[in-house]
This record gives C-alpha cells, sequence and structure tokens, in this order.
C-alpha cells in the first residue's frame, strides 16, 4: 500500500490512514467502539449498519465459494459452549493455563515450572542462528526445546474464557467459550462423514464466533478478545496432505485476489519449523500489507492426524475412516481403517473486514468538478453493503420519489440491497455512497418522465449513463453477477 497516497491533510497535519479508517467507520457506521456510552469496553466491538453488512457479505462469499459451490465440502454450526473434554483433548486447556512463556529463540511457548531446571545465575550454552552462545540463566529454567535463556514474561493467564454451565459457580461445572471453531469439526467428523457418506478428501465447514482473553489486543478490530472465524477442515490420507496444503494455499490466496483486493498487499508465507504450532507439520499465513506492516490474515495448516488422535484416545471412540480399496499394508488386502490427515484454512471475519476496508480505502485529490476531493471505498460490488442506491434529484416531486421507492422495492423482491436517499444535493449524496463503497447510483429525475430512462452512475469511475428504469434491476444484478 502507498501509504503516502492514503493520507489526507487536515489542516497542517496528516492522519496517519489507520486513524483515519477507524474515524470513517464510526462516522458511517461500520464499527463502534462497545459501550461506547459507558466509556468503551476494550477489545470489543460492535458492528453498525454497514459494518454488519460488509461482514455478513463477507462471510456469505466465503461460504457460497467454501460450500455451496463445491462438491467436497459441506457446512455446520456448532455451539459455542462444548464439552470441556474438548479443550482437554485438544490441548488447550493445559496448553494455555499455566505460567506461560515464550523462547525468544526458538519461539517454544512453554509452561515456566515444568521446564528445565537450572541454578539461578548459573551460565548456559545453546544455539541462535547458527551459533553458539552463553547466557546467564537468570529465571532458573531455560526454554525446553533449545536451553536459551532469552525469554519472554511469564505471564499467568488463561487464553479461553471460563465460564459455569448451570447456576453453581464451582469446578465440576467449568466450561469455556470457544476459542477456534475447528474442534467442532473434529468431534463431529463421523457424524458429518457417515451422515453424508462422505469419502475422504471432503472438508467440514463452520463459521462462527470465537473467543480468545489476548494478552495484548491491538489494531482496532485486527485483534480483539471476541471475533469472527471461517474454518474449514479437509480430511484426506495421509499421503495427500501436502498436496492439498498446496491446493488450498493457492485456492485462499486467490479468493481475496477474486475480491479485489490489490495483489501487491497480499503475500503467502510459509512457516519456518521453529514457528510451526504443535499439531501442525507445515504452515502458510496468508499476509496482508497492514498500514502497521506485514501480518496475518489467514492461516492454511497442515494439522496431520494430531486432533483426530487426540479426541480418539480421550474419548475412547473409534474416529477412523474405512476405506474398503485401501490395501492395507499389514495384510497385504484390500479394506484399512486410518485416520485421516487434516488441512486447515483458517480465516478470521472480523479480520478480513479490517482488510477489505483498507484496502479499498482511497483518498480521490481535488479534481474539476471536484475541489474537495472525495474519499471513496472501492470495495467489490459483491461485498459492498449497499448495492445500490436511488436517488430522485428533487425531493419535493412526488412522482420522482414515488418512482424512486418503487424501484427500491423491486432490488429488494430481487434480494438486491438497495438504499433510497432524498437529502441533500445530488453531489452530496453521490459523495455520502462513495464513502460507503457503494458501487452504482441511480437518479431519476426529469427526464425519466419524457423517456423512462434514469441515469446509472459508477462509483469507481464516476461515468454515467441512461438507462431504461425498467431495465435497472436486471442492468445492477448483472453487473454485481459478473463481477
Ligand atoms: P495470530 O498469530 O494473529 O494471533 P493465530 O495464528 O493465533 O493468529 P489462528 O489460531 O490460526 O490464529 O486463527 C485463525 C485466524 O483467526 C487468524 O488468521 C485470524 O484471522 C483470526 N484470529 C485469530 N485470533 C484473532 C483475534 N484475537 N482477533 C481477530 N481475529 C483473530
Amino acid at each position: 500500500m502507498n501509504e503516502t497516497k492514503k493520507t489526507r491533510k487536515t489542516g497542517t497535519e496528516e492522519l496517519p490512514l489507520m486513524q483515519k479508517i477507524v474515524a470513517l467507520c464510526k462516522r458511517r457506521g461500520f464499527v463502534f467502539q462497545s459501550s461506547e456510552i459507558y466509556g468503551g469496553l476494550k477489545s470489543a466491538y460492535d458492528y453498525g449498519p454497514l459494518g454488519a453488512e460488509l461482514k455478513r457479505n463477507i462471510m456469505a462469499e466465503w461460504w457460497r465459494t467454501m460450500v455451496h459451490e463445491r462438491e467436497d465440502v459441506v457446512g455446520i454450526d456448532a455451539s459455542i459452549i462444548m464439552s470441556p473434554k474438548v479443550w482437554e483433548a485438544s490441548g488447550h486447556v493445559s496448553g494455555f493455563a499455566d505460567p506461560l512463556v515464550d523462547c525468544l529463540v526458538c519461539r517454544a511457548r512453554f509452561r515456566a515450572d515444568k521446564a528445565p531446571q537450572v541454578s539461578p545465575g548459573e551460565t548456559v550454552e545453546y544455539r541462535k542462528e547458527g551459533k553458539t552462545i552463553k547466557g546467564v540463566a537468570e529465571r532458573g529454567y531455560v526454554c525446553p526445546e533449545c536451553g536459551a535463556v532469552e525469554l519472554s514474561e511469564e505471564r499467568q493467564f488463561n487464553l479461553m474464557f471460563k465460564t459455569n454451565l448451570g447456576p453453581i459457580d464451582s469446578d465440576d461445572n467449568t466450561v469455556y467459550l470457544r476459542p477456534e471453531t475447528a474442534q467442532a469439526m473434529f468431534v463431529n467428523f463421523l457424524n458429518v462423514q457417515q451422515t453424508y457418506r462422505l469419502k475422504p478428501p471432503f472438508g467440514i465447514a463452520q463459521q462462527g464466533k470465537s473467543f480468545r482473553n489476548e494478552i495484548t489486543v491491538e489494531h482496532f478490530i485486527f485483534r480483539s478478545c471476541e471475533f469472527e472465524q471461517m474454518e474449514m477442515e479437509y480430511f484426506c490420507p495421509p499421503e495427500e496432505a501436502p498436496q492439498w496444503l498446496d491446493y488450498w494455499k493457492d485456492e485462499r490466496f486467490d479468493w481475496y485476489i477474486r475480491l479485489g483486493v490489490k495483489k501487491e498487499n497480499l503475500r503467502l508465507r510459509p512457516h519456518d519449523p521453529d514457528e510451526l504450532a504443535h499439531y501442525a507439520d507445515a504452515c502458510y499465513d496468508i499476509e496482508y500489507r497492514y498500514p502497521w506492516g506485514w501480518d496475518e490474515l489467514e492461516g492454511i495448516a497442515n494439522r496431520t492426524d494430531y486432533d483426530l488422535a487426540q479426541h480418539q484416545a480421550a474419548s475412547g471412540k473409534k474416529l477412523t475412516y474405512f476405506d474398503p480399496q485401501r490395501v492395507n499394508p499389514d495384510t497385504g488386502k484390500p479394506g484399512m481403517h486410518y485416520l485421516p490427515y487434516v488441512v486447515e484454512p483458517a480465516a478470521g471475519a472480523t479480520r478480513a473486514v479490517l482488510m477489505f476496508l483498507v484496502d479499498a480505502y482511497e483518498e480521490e485529490p481535488p479534481s474539476e468538478g471536484r475541489p474537495d476531493g472525495r474519499v471513496v471505498l472501492r470495495l467489490h460490488p459483491r461485498l459492498a453493503p449497499i448495492k445500490v442506491a436511488v436517488l430522485p434529484l428533487v425531493k419535493k416531486d412526488e412522482w420522482l420519489t414515488g418512482k424512486s421507492r418503487e424501484l427500491v422495492k423491486a432490488f429488494w423482491r430481487n434480494s438486491i440491497n438497495a438504499f433510497y436517499d432524498e437529502k441533500d444535493a445530488i453531489g452530496r449524496r453521490y459523495a455520502r455512497q462513495d464513502e460507503a463503497g457503494t458501487p452504482f447510483c441511480i437518479t431519476v429525475d426529469a427526464q425519466t418522465r419524457e423517456d423512462g430512462t434514469v441515469t446509472l452512475r459508477t462509483r469507481d469511475d464516476m461515468q454515467q449513463e441512461r438507462i431504461p428504469l425498467e431495465d435497472a434491476v436486471d442492468i445492477i444484478n448483472r453487473k454485481i453477477r459478473d463481477s
């Protein structure tokens, strides 16, 4: 992103892009601070009229391409509160409930109370960037993976939000708000496979809220404690996992490009072996160039059979898939039970809202007829909260307002979110729609009465053309569908 181009002069100072995005979100009703009249709640956000539409559209596009338009993926909608045994088996309870320390050298995350003990002040040796280093163990322990003493602060917290199921607040009925949607797909693996008679490779997808008691909340809605995810677990024969990882990383990258994200602002970054999560064999991050630099948008990981194996062991229920054709290496005959491997594209829906807003935001310099320039959100038509604004040129002319309202209703009947606006001069109304990301405006004016045509104005190039009023719905429908 071109940071210089994306700053606006306000008097003598230039506002950084993020500040302008946050201000636009509040001014136009995309995102509000939660509980604002009480001073706001840290890390909690409310999506206003435009933001709710944008988020729904992003999630609907994901569902359309990931579930509806594929034979090999089905969707579920599981509960946020699951048995606490799920989180014990997945490693979330033990992994996040103790004094946590991050190794600054090899990035291992570990419990301080389980780390190898050494005498405080002892000099230890470890490897860093290919060299042997000497360090003083001030804490009395070292990294269990690489022996380093370069460690983060200890953090006493559990990433998962705890609550109680039922009226009594006791350890017996502790439950957690899910920190990821993925686990529901693992524990429902056989339910879904059997009811749908699915044969690997196939995927189970889910969207919904997840909760993490993040130590640092940052960058507006980029990292919050309550957020929304779009995840898909793709179950495949173990030997096919590398090829599916390759496939999904490209497919997910292309999804953003197809929705108009600028290619130069996106990149795929393979994880180094030392930054892989404990369950992952290989992983790519799709990173976006946010105003603060490259950062994660989505992760695509080969989770191996880690999760199914954990749940199989903890529940005592067999979670293997029986493939009648696969030759069992032990018997040499067809018919084999195996635990599939899982490739997971895991995207953040609320994080995607921020990314699409940042990528679409543009300030155009003053031009002829637009002495103030304009702020325009070049959102992809499929994502735009309002698809078309219908504007009677003159508010006092009942024929114009009546025709405009009829047209709005015709759009609604065709599931196109149209917006009626009669307030202020036409130029200001266009400007409001540009800032809201509305790709099309239709103006009904005196000529409509004469020849049945209306003005269609396109957001991106501000070109205007006359089209027949009676074709307006079809034309807009086609433009959105083909975009
Ligand atoms: P990060 O490194 O940014 O903390 P992560 O690697 O822990 O993310 P995953 O567990 O892979 O994230 O979750 C998948 C996706 O969910 C992330 O790519 C991100 O888009 C989204 N996500 C995760 N945590 C948050 C959060 N606290 N707020 C908003 N979105 C989040």
